[in-house]
């Protein structure tokens, strides 16, 4: 086949929002499959997790002191205290066999069972030992309101009730609920296997000694570790030439093996741009290998081979045997919010996230961008506050060729197509990366 030309062909952009709409709805979840709690941070819950008991499950002393009737206290002062007969000691995992009655108290460690009859803890510090001899008695000497410093059975969570759900993204605060309620295995989607290829005759690996009109490539290690950050399972397989023969059989074994393939590079409209003419090739729906085996639309053809925006503008995403390809930018910024924007989401929605997208929000502009653009760009900045509000500046070297500003990126601004740029100080919207997106 002739590389020439045929990859200049009729690519018609489509808005951003609506490739991501096309990636999000081709994807499915992967089935889901059984891990120990421990390792489910991070992923995405396949089952729904309710309370198994009341919690806290008994009443249970929140500090180390006494366990008392409230009404024996309330006149206590540090003159004339309260004196109650020690009756015993529970110590937190024991149970008090008898009842407090009145006039006396018990011994209680933080985190022990109240024990039947009293109705407070009067914290250590606010008690002294009295020194009469007889049977031990301890001096109180500040009023005890009923329910001080005791947690009631059922306060946090009522048995049943939904503490997760399908979808939720686990985070160590779910995964403490979930061990106090009994899951020692959660149902979780798999995490997706994710094949990357670098395209390029240009590129020596990221160990070799640089040659003249060479670079290394960068892209496989970044992307790799962009899959990694949200839930997949890398499988970086190196570098490809431009020979669209030897692309596409990659691709192929690729597919066969992994639930997702990202190639980067090779899919503008340069005359070496192999992955332009392989998703070329898909537009039309036909492959010879995936036309027998795709019964659904969506299984299978080019989702998108142009978007609405700066960089990456020839971004590509096509369905082959019901994985996901994505053809992405060479250059390395480009290939980064490619990533952001159409890969991430469809990550999330393959470990079956309830909200794949990014998290936005509304930032003014640090600074003036003087240039238009005829689509929206999306320009890394580093969001921070302000004078107490959000402000989003702009990194430099923000070119899509260059990755001089990705380390310290953590947002993406949008910057609406017109023909002014925006404003200091106007109102973007900013797209989340790194922790805060989740
Ligand atoms: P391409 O999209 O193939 O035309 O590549 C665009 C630019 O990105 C060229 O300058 C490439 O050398 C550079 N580039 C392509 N692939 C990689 C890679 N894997 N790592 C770093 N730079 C790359
Ligand atoms: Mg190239």
């Amino acid at each position: 086949m002739s590389l020439q030309g045929e990859a200049r062909f009729n690519r018609r952009a489509v808005k951003v929002a609506e490739a991501q709409r096309r990636v999000l709805e081709a994807v499915q979840p992967l089935p889901p499959e059984t891990a120990a709690l421990w390792r489910c941070g991070g992923r995405y819950l396949a089952q729904s997790c309710e309370a198994t008991v009341d919690w806290p499950p008994f009443a249970r002393a929140g500090m180390d002191g006494y366990a008392v009737h409230a009404a024996d206290t309330a006149q206590a002062t540090a003159e004339q205290p309260a004196v109650l007969r020690v009756t015993g000691t529970v110590a937190a995992g024991q149970v008090y066999a008898g009842t407090v009655q009145p006039g006396t108290a018990v011994r209680i460690m933080t985190g022990a069972a109240v024990p039947a009859g009293a109705d407070a803890v009067v914290m250590l510090e606010q008690t002294a030992e009295a020194a009469e001899p007889g049977p031990r008695s301890v001096l109180v000497k500040a009023p005890a309101l009923p329910g001080q410093n005791v947690a009631p059975r059922g306060e946090e969570f009522r048995r049943g009730a939904v503490i997760a759900r399908p979808g939720t993204r686990l985070g160590p605060g779910h995964i403490a609920h979930l061990g106090t309620f009994g899951y020692a295995e959660l149902q979780v989607h798999r995490r997706p296997r994710v094949a990357i290829f670098a395209t390029g005759t240009e590129l020596l690996p990221v160990g070799a000694p640089l040659e003249p009109g060479r670079i290394r490539d960068s892209n496989s290690a970044m992307i790799a570790a962009l899959v990694e950050s949200c839930g997949g399972e890398a499988l970086p397989l190196g570098r490809l030439a431009d020979d669209p023969a030897a692309v596409s059989l990659a691709l192929e074994a690729a597919l066969d093996e992994a639930d997702a393939v990202i190639t980067t590079g090779g899919v503008s409209v340069g005359d070496y741009d192999v992955m332009a003419v392989i998703m070329r090739k898909l537009r039309g729906g036909a492959s010879n290998r995936a036309d027998a085996v795709m019964p659904e639309a969506a299984a299978h053809g080019l989702l998108f081979d142009k978007v609405a925006m700066r960089p990456g503008s020839p971004t590509s995403a096509a369905m082959v045997n019901g994985k996901p390809l994505w053809a992405l930018s060479g250059n390395p910024g480009a290939c980064h919010v490619g990533f952001e924007l159409f890969v991430r989401p469809a990550l999330r929605r393959m470990q079956g996230s309830s909200s794949p997208l990014h998290r936005t929000v509304n930032a003014r502009l640090g600074a003036s961008v003087g240039k238009g653009s005829p689509h929206d760009r999306y320009v890394r900045a580093v969001l921070g506050e302000r004078d107490g509000r959000w402000t989003a500046d702009l990194l430099a070297f923000n070119k899509s060729s260059m990755m001089a500003s990705l380390p310290e990126a953590n947002a993406l601004v949008r910057i609406p197509a017109g023909p002014a740029g925006a404003e200091a100080g106007a109102e973007v919207s900013v797209l989340l990366l790194g922790p805060l997106h989740e």
